[in-house]
């Protein structure tokens, strides 16, 4: 196969499975190393992707709480939906580890989740969102249950 420019790209997802996968190491002017997860919480063939509203309310949460992790918290970059709706990529600087992200997701989890409502979603507002009337309580709890527990099978 030819090796494309965007290395997700270079992965056959016919075979991958839920999980936490490191995708690529970027170097910055050869100073600095940053690193792209993949959390897919879906396996991409299910036909079961993530509702757009679970989507956009795990961005809102995590890209909050992550931050104010106490051990990867100044070492992250970036959380973003995947535009497939499989999960969610992870920039982080080149000190954290994947056992570090999953212990700071499930810390993230212990403490934010079950969410009760949109009180509990940070950021969900007119001023600081896009589109604060895509969300959903119900289903974001149950995927953020799903994929802490396939983190720490
Ligand atoms: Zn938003």
């Amino acid at each position: 196969m030819k090796k494309s420019v965007v290395s997700s790209f270079d992965v056959d997802h016919r075979t991958l499975r839920e999980g936490l996968y490191l995708r690529s190491t970027y170097k910055i002017n050869e100073e600095l190393s940053v690193l792209s997860w993949d959390l897919r919480f879906c396996a991409p063939m299910d036909r079961k992707p993530l509702e757009a509203g679970v989507v956009h309310t795990i961005e809102h949460l995590m890209a909050y709480y992550l931050r104010l992790d106490e051990q990867i918290g100044a070492a992250i970059v970036s959380f973003c939906p995947m535009g497939c709706q499989t999960g969610f990529y992870l920039s982080t600087m080149n000190t954290v580890t994947a056992e570090d992200i999953a212990a700071a997701l499930t810390r993230v989890y212990n403490k934010v989740f079950p969410i009760a409502s949109t009180d509990d979603i940070v950021g969900l507002n007119e001023v600081q969102c896009g589109n604060p009337y895509l969300y959903s309580v119900e289903g974001t709890n149950e995927a953020m249950k799903n994929y802490i527990e396939i983190l720490n099978k």
